[in-house]
């Protein structure tokens, strides 16, 4: 049940009567798309906990994922500090744009170069690039080489790095450990895709312990 201390009367909405929702998932932080409510769509939000919007363009309300089994779930609503923009904290059944992506937002349009620095993007870019291989294999390429000779040979890598780790270990040498971690963290990630693991299962079994 979600409890609401705001009205939609509360909120500052636009000539049509709609406020933009921003939709983010609400573990990782991802910016998943974003849509509009109106009264009716935010009522229904609140009474169901799945996010229900405004389609501008069929002019009705939309429950999603009512068609695509992709169901947005409520854990958190707040509103931005001149009330007129949602943010949706929620949890993500399959994909939020209807492409099939995750995201809404894949489509690069400027950029500068910048460090990835959160320990979980940098994971999660991998393994993307990893599943991105599996389904498009590319020329020359080192994981798909692994793919290739099929999973007695990845779990082989595995056991290795792991073994390489543990010299690596009883070295002085402080930076080798990392270079083997790295190692075996790619390996490992490997694996995941041809297991058909995601991160999002690993760390929802983190969570739970
Ligand atoms: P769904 O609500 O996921 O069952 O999808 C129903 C229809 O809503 C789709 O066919 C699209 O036209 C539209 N739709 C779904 N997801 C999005 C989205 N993230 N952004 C814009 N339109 C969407
Ligand atoms: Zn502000
Ligand atoms: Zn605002
Ligand atoms: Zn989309």
């Amino acid at each position: 049940v979600l409890e609401s201390n705001m009205k939609f009367s509360d909120f500052k909405s636009d000539e049509a009567g709609l406020v933009p929702v921003v939709v983010q998932d609400y573990k990782t932080s991802e910016v998943l798309m974003m849509a509009y409510m109106n009264q009716e769509a935010f009522d229904k939000t609140i009474e169901t906990g799945r996010m229900t919007y405004y389609s501008r363009s069929r002019e009705e309300i939309w429950i999603k994922g009512l068609t695509s089994g992709h169901f947005q779930y409520v854990r958190e609503l707040s509103i931005d500090c001149d009330k007129d923009t949602l943010l949706a904290r929620v949890f993500q059944v399959g994909a939020a744009c209807h492409t099939g992506n995750r995201s809404c937002f894949y489509t690069p349009v400027a950029k500068k170069e910048y460090k990835v620095s959160n320990p979980f993007e940098v994971f999660q870019d991998v393994f993307r690039v990893i599943q991105d291989r599996k389904e498009n294999p590319k020329d020359g390429s080192y994981t798909n080489y692994l793919f290739d000779k099929g999973i007695d040979k990845i779990l082989k890598k595995l056991g290795e790095e792991a073994v390489e780790i543990v010299i690596a270990a009883k070295n002085p040498d402080p930076e080798e450990i990392k270079y083997e971690i790295s190692d075996f963290l790619y390996h490992m990630m490997v694996l995941m895709a041809e297991k058909g693991v995601t991160w999002e299962e690993i760390t929802d079994e983190l969570n739970r312990r």
